[in-house]
């Protein structure tokens, strides 16, 4: 088939440098997690195993990379499935020239921890500065989840990572309908020990494919979220549950890292961030990205009923240690009624996922009084499972909704907009059909953002 040609890999691969500073090394693995993405697709499904990376492929990606952002390696890139990069035959020679090229920018490497020994770890701290993910996952069941022979490996490495002095974050993906709780909880609490900066904590998605050890009772996420908030009182580290459960656009702060800016002056976890530099803030992740563009901000923070003015004595562009989570960019709330206004919209439809429409909703309202939008939420049919996430969508999915949102109205939309995650640089879903199909078929004007 056309699109399984190398040269579309190959553009994919330059792309998600270009974009979002992402380096592909391979997709291949030393395990075989029972949560694994790459094992639940649905047939026809776009997506792609790389082989490990060749000498002269690094040597032109890496022009592509912004030195002022992290390297990102070992997460997934578009439609290219994640490896374990320590498999990779050269992963020391790439880590070295990424170095050269790129002297004084942070490589953040996520690894499943079992290959990093004191000797990876003696050179990652020579390369320095770099940042480690171990995805840990299970203290004391990795070999059953993940198939880890050598999971004393990952563990040991955990304790490891602080002495090397290297920034280091843990992350857990849940599975304690086969872990049980308390591995779930020992595990968070060794990665504490072993001084993670952070300890995000994933709720594993599965598709109508998965494995039925896969599937967990849907009463666990949110015995899952009562757990975590009751560890994070007595954790070092921030936990965060991704994805997080946004109930409002409060700027809350889910942690803070110890002895960070944010933490010497004073910032807690439960403060709400009401204002930066005098600027009211918009959303948490609002909040979030003015702290870490701004020098020196001064934070108008809540803390219960009393609000400080707090500084937080740090360079532009620096983490301020603030962890929050994921709600809305206030960027993309602006750019939808821009172009709401340029195509003069007096009624916009945006199609979202089941997760993001809530969010969504609110944001909308909250920036605009006078526009009419309305978002409807888009079920995952083709992946089905537990997905609710718009990277997920395919064209189906979102022809079938908007049909039947359209059934049952009597005035058509003059604008409809679709999450660009679900298409690919070339708007193509992941069976291949182009978003303008539903132009063609519904006669609306499309935008994708
Ligand atoms: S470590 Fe990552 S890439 Fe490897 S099997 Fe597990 S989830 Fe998949």
């Amino acid at each position: 088939m056309k699109n399984n040609l190398p040269n579309n890999v190959e553009r994919l691969i330059y792309w998600a440098a270009g974009h979002s500073n992402i380096l592909p090394l391979t997709s291949q693995c030393n395990v075989k997690c029972v949560f694994c993405s790459n094992l639940q697709n649905p047939p026809g499904v776009e997506a792609f195993n790389l082989k490990p990376l060749k000498t002269e492929q690094l040597s032109n990606i890496i022009t592509l990379l912004d030195p002022r952002k992290p390297v990102v390696i070992g997460e997934s890139a578009t439609r290219i499935n994640e490896g374990e990069p320590f498999t990779h035959p050269k992963i020391k020679e790439f880590l070295s020239t990424i170095r050269q090229a790129l002297p004084h920018t942070t490589i953040q490497i996520t690894t499943n921890g079992s290959l990093l020994d004191a000797g990876q770890l003696e050179f990652l701290h020579s390369i320095s500065p770099v940042t480690i993910y171990l995805s840990l996952n299970s203290l004391n069941l990795r070999r059953q989840i993940m198939g880890d022979l050598r999971s004393e490996n990952a563990v040991a490495a955990a304790a490891l990572l602080g002495q090397y002095g290297l920034n280091w974050h843990g992350s857990v993906v849940a599975m304690p309908h086969l872990t049980g709780w308390e591995d779930l909880k020992e595990t968070i609490s060794y990665l504490d020990s072993c001084g993670a900066q952070t300890i995000r904590i994933f709720i594993p998605g599965f598709t109508r494919l998965a494995q039925a050890q896969l599937r967990y009772p849907g009463t666990m996420p949110e015995q899952l979220r009562q757990t975590v908030a009751e560890l994070a009182s007595k954790t070092k580290a921030p936990l965060t549950v991704e994805p997080p459960l946004i109930t409002d656009l409060q700027p809350e702060v889910a942690g803070v890292i110890p002895n960070s800016p944010a933490f010497t002056a004073g910032i807690r976890r439960g403060n709400i961030i009401q204002t930066v530099n005098g600027k009211e803030a918009f959303s948490r992740v609002h909040a979030f990205y003015m702290v870490k563009k701004t020098a020196n901000p001064i934070l108008l923070a809540r803390n219960g009923a009393k609000a400080n003015k707090v500084v937080i004595n740090k360079a532009a562009g620096e983490s301020s240690g603030l962890v929050m989570e994921y709600d809305i960019d206030l960027s993309l709330i602006e750019d939808i009624t821009q172009i709401s206004l340029r195509r003069s919209a007096a009624n916009t439809v945006l199609l979202a996922s089941e997760m993001a429409a809530k969010v969504l909703t609110m944001a909308l309202n909250k920036y605009n009084n006078d526009q009419l939008f309305t978002v409807i939420p888009v079920p995952n049919l083709f992946f089905g499972g537990s997905i609710k996430t718009a990277g997920l969508l395919v064209m189906d999915d979102i022809i079938n909704t908007l049909g039947d949102y359209l059934k049952n109205k009597y005035s058509t939309p003059d604008l409809v907009i679709l999450p660009q995650i679900a298409f690919d640089p070339g708007g193509r879903d992941l069976l291949g059909r182009h978003w303008s199909e539903i132009e063609s078929i519904f006669s609306i004007p499309v935008e994708v953002l």
